[in-house]
């Protein structure tokens, strides 16, 4: 796609601090380091988001992402954890519409990064908890 940032990285149109290529994905350092490391996995197919992808591609992308994990953990022994984060459209955080996973190690509790999981536990009756479920379930099978 000629107006995509990543798409331009992935060509050598613009600069990149590359990982690791192959012929079907593209790790290169987030510009922000969100911490050291903080590295975005790509795939060089244009792709605008999760529900984009076909399922060969996923696999191929997604089967890459414990290999740069274990490269982060031997590159930086001192890292104590890792998050690994896929924003998805506007709403969800996404900026750059070309899918991409973020792997961004964790140091200690000063990392400049946080995550909110709320606990909504007590909205929900089972019967309703039951209900969702079986709604996403009868689409999964589909
Ligand atoms: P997201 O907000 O999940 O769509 O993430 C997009 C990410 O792309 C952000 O963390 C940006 O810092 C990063 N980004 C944007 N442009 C570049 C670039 N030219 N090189 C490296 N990272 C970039
Ligand atoms: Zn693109």
């Amino acid at each position: 796609m000629t107006d995509c940032i990543f798409c331009k990285i992935i060509n050598r149109e613009i600069p990149s601090y590359k990982v690791y290529e192959d012929d079907n994905v593209y790790a290169f350092l987030d510009i922000t380091q969100v911490t050291k490391g903080h590295t975005l996995l790509v795939p060089k197919e244009h792709v605008t988001d999760i529900f984009d992808y076909d399922p060969a591609l996923a696999g191929e992308v997604f089967a890459r992402v414990p290999k740069v994990a274990r490269a982060l953990e031997q590159a930086f022994p001192e890292m104590q954890g890792l998050n690994i984060i896929n924003n998805n459209k506007e709403l969800a955080y996404q900026s750059v519409f070309h899918s991409h996973i973020h792997l961004i190690p964790r140091y200690g509790k000063s990392d400049d990064f946080s995550i909110h999981f709320g606990n909504n536990q007590e909205a929900y009756s089972s019967e309703e908890m039951q209900a969702i479920a079986e709604k996403i379930a009868k689409q999964v099978e589909q």
